[in-house]
């Protein structure tokens, strides 16, 4: 395996990513590839093995051999101490993690190179936790019975991930499966799969169990087989609703645990009492943070008739002064859309927005850029006087631009809020307390945030309602979601 210089910033191989499987590097049936793209550039960044259904079963087949023989026999304190030594290899290369994600995703190296460290994080938190995992002593109305409950593991866990935070979001599939004591078969989205080549070398210079995590590259047929294997026992999947709804149809065929992690249209409601300079820094990072391409980003501002005016001047102020630029530059704070494809599907949804009746307003001018030609940049939007019945205040967008509503009273935001197939996360700012605790009850989302924007971390649970998914990450409930219980009952006659 070639081992990057951590002094430097850095930069993928010249040779093709191979799949890592069974602890060690395949090339895929037929040597089959791809290419990935740097989306600031629109150049070619790296060259992957492309897996086949085959070389999917391989990577179950040495998963299913690493729970039965490896990874799934070791003692919780000793998984723990391995998964430990797995974060020191992620953190001892933060640098690089940050690098790949920048030149991958187009995320400025300002945001990846302060967001790594969570990585190792991750591990670590659930390498603790997974000490304290166990089953109950129940008090059951039987008197001949002693009873009690195992987690036990579930075996392979197929994850699949998408592509706008990949490191982050397939370490937090990782980690709570790891600590389950399951094993692990990662497919990333296709579209930015450095970082978990990355984390193909860490796991292998931690020397964990061969077969404890596997990984295959490419998109639909690794993902789609991964679904269907009868060997695999639980799918994790994070990605869009549509892609989310043919794994649950498919996944009922073996009958598989299912965490879905889905699309989202979050709202950010402000009232008028509210501290409108915090408001406006929330709708701001969730504007241009990732380019919009975050699924729990606010994207719909439903601000209170008497402060609505002032809240759009001074979040047009922030949005007009962002520094838009190639992702590697240290003074960029917004990035490129991931794609072209992406770029144009918001540039329509933009004109859609347009046609329906929005006030549509950009605030930045691209087009004398020269330096940013060739990469996929899209400029801050806002949608103004948006209405909950315009097709583009409903559907996800997943790019820079919000749109914007007004509201009379508290009865009307709330309805605002949750007029949305989505249910994913909320923010709501406001200085009365009570009306702060009304509204968190009243709005249907996995998170709402109150007098910040929207917050996430390792430690508290997250996952959405509705057609945002179902099942949690994060927190000490996803590592129990990776589990099954079992009950056993034990004649004391
Ligand atoms: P996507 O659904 O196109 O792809 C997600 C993953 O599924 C990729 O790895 C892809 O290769 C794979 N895939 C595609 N078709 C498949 C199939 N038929 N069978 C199995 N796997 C298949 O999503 P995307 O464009 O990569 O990501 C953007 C979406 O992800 C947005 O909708 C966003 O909201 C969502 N997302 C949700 C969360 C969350 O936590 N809820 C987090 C991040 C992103």
């Amino acid at each position: 395996m070639i081992m990057q210089d951590t002094t430097k910033p850095f930069t993928p191989h010249e040779a093709v990513y191979p799949l890592y499987i069974g602890g060690t590097e395949r090339s895929s049936e037929g040597e089959a590839s791809f290419s990935v793209t740097n989306p600031s550039t629109g150049r070619k960044l790296a060259e992957f093995s492309s897996a086949s259904e085959s070389d999917t079963d391989l990577a179950v087949a040495a998963a299913l051999d690493g729970f039965h023989r490896g990874w799934g026999r070791l003692m919780p304190k000793e998984r723990s101490r391995l998964m430990n030594r797995f974060a020191a290899e992620i953190r001892r290369r933060v640098n690089d993690f940050a690098f790949a994600e920048t030149l991958d995703v187009g995320r400025p190296i300002a945001l990846t190179s302060g967001e790594m460290e969570g990585l190792a994080e991750s591990v670590e938190f659930y390498a603790g936790t997974l000490l304290a995992l166990s089953g109950e002593t129940l008090n059951v109305s039987d008197p001949t019975l002693a009873d009690f409950t195992l987690r036990e593991p579930l075996g392979v866990c197929g994850l699949i991930t998408p592509w706008n935070y990949p490191g982050l979001l397939a370490i937090l599939k990782i980690a709570p499966a790891l600590a389950a004591g399951n094993t692990v078969v990662l497919k990333p989205s296709e579209v930015t799969p450095l970082s978990a080549a990355l984390l193909a070398e860490c796991a292998q210079a931690a020397d964990l169990p061969a077969g404890t995590i596997n990984i295959v590259y490419g998109g639909a047929v690794p993902g789609m087989r991964l679904v269907r294997h009868p060997g695999v026992a639980k799918i994790s999947f994070t990605g869009s609703t549509l892609t989310g709804k043919r794994i649950f149809v498919e996944a009922a065929q073996t009958m598989k645990k299912l965490t879905l992690e889905l699309g989202g249209k979050s709202p950010l409601v402000v009232f008028d009492d509210a501290d409108i300079e915090a408001a406006v820094e929330a709708a701001f990072t969730d504007n241009v943070r990732n380019s919009g391409q975050v699924c729990a980003a606010c994207t719909r501002l439903i601000i209170q008739e008497g402060i609505h005016d002032d809240f759009v001047e001074r979040l047009e102020e922030r949005l007009r002064s962002v520094a838009i630029g190639i992702a590697d530059r240290p003074e960029t704070r917004m990035g490129p859309v991931i794609s072209d494809i992406q770029r144009t599907t918001i540039e329509e949804c933009i004109d859609t927005a347009a046609r329906e009746g929005a006030v549509v307003r950009r605030y930045s001018d691209l087009t004398d850029r020269d330096d940013l030609r060739a990469g996929y940049f899209v400029a801050p939007t806002l949608l103004l006087e948006s209405r909950s019945d315009m097709k583009m205040s409903r559907a996800e967008i997943f790019g820079p631009v919000q749109s914007v509503f007004r509201f009379c009273d508290e009865g009307q935001a709330v309805e605002l809020a949750n007029d949305s197939e989505f249910g994913l996360a909320a923010a709501v700012f406001t200085r009365d307390a009570a009306r702060a605790m009304r509204s968190a009850r009243a709005i249907s989302a996995g998170t709402v945030c109150i007098n910040t924007g929207r917050k996430v971390s390792v430690d508290a649970p997250f996952g959405g309602f509705r057609q945002s998914g179902f099942g949690k990450e994060r927190g000490v409930e996803a590592m129990l979601e990776d589990t099954q219980l079992k009950n056993v009952r034990y004649s004391l006659s």
